[in-house]
């Protein structure tokens, strides 16, 4: 794959029109840098990095339909929700589309084949794959507890105060049951 993307990256068609590729059985190999795409970008914790893809449409004579099928690695670097620091996120995602040009023609997917709205319209290659990489991000990453900043403050913290809250707050309570029986 990495030769394929070599030759055929500089070659990279703007847009694509699914059906014609489709009916050719064309596949499209290449990458695109993580720093050309905007969208993706601002939800990054930087924008380094590649994006290799591969391709292949085919089409269902049965029902009418192109299908793209393939696969989109990269590797990210996005945001701890608890340290705020990068975190690297390796995404290896198959790609199984249907090109439909309305809801009612999604109903007639196959289980697992996500439907793209686009039908007889071209579409941006770059603006797909772009999608495809926002959909694979998770909500909300956080690093493991055993290398996340954050874990050291927080010990620092509990230090600081000595019992945890939780510890405190079982003191709390067992007094007040003392209490109510005194
Ligand atoms: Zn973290």
């Amino acid at each position: 794959m990495d030769t394929l993307c070599r030759l055929m990256s500089p070659d990279l068609p703007l847009t694509i029109e699914p059906k014609r590729l489709a009916r050719n059985g064309e596949v499209i190999a290449g990458q695109y840098a993580i720093h050309d795409m905007q969208r993706l970008g601002g939800l990054l914790h930087d924008q380094t990095g590649q994006v290799i893809f591969r391709l292949e449409f085919t089409f269902d004579e049965r029902r009418n339909i192109p299908f793209i099928s393939g696969e989109i690695k990269a590797q990210v670097k996005i945001q701890c929700q608890r340290c705020l620091g990068g975190m690297e996120l390796k995404i290896n995602n198959p790609v199984y589309l249907g090109i439909v040009a309305d809801c009612a023609e999604s109903i007639t997917l196959p289980d697992g084949c996500e439907p793209l709205q686009t039908g007889e319209a071209s579409l941006s290659l770059q603006g797909m794959i772009e999608d495809e990489l926002i959909l694979a991000l998770p909500i909300s990453a956080m690093h493991n507890a055993n290398v996340c900043k954050a874990t050291e403050l927080i010990n620092e913290i509990n230090n600081k105060t000595g019992d945890s809250p939780f510890a405190a707050l079982d003191k709390l309570t067992r007094k007040s049951c003392t209490n109510r029986r005194n």
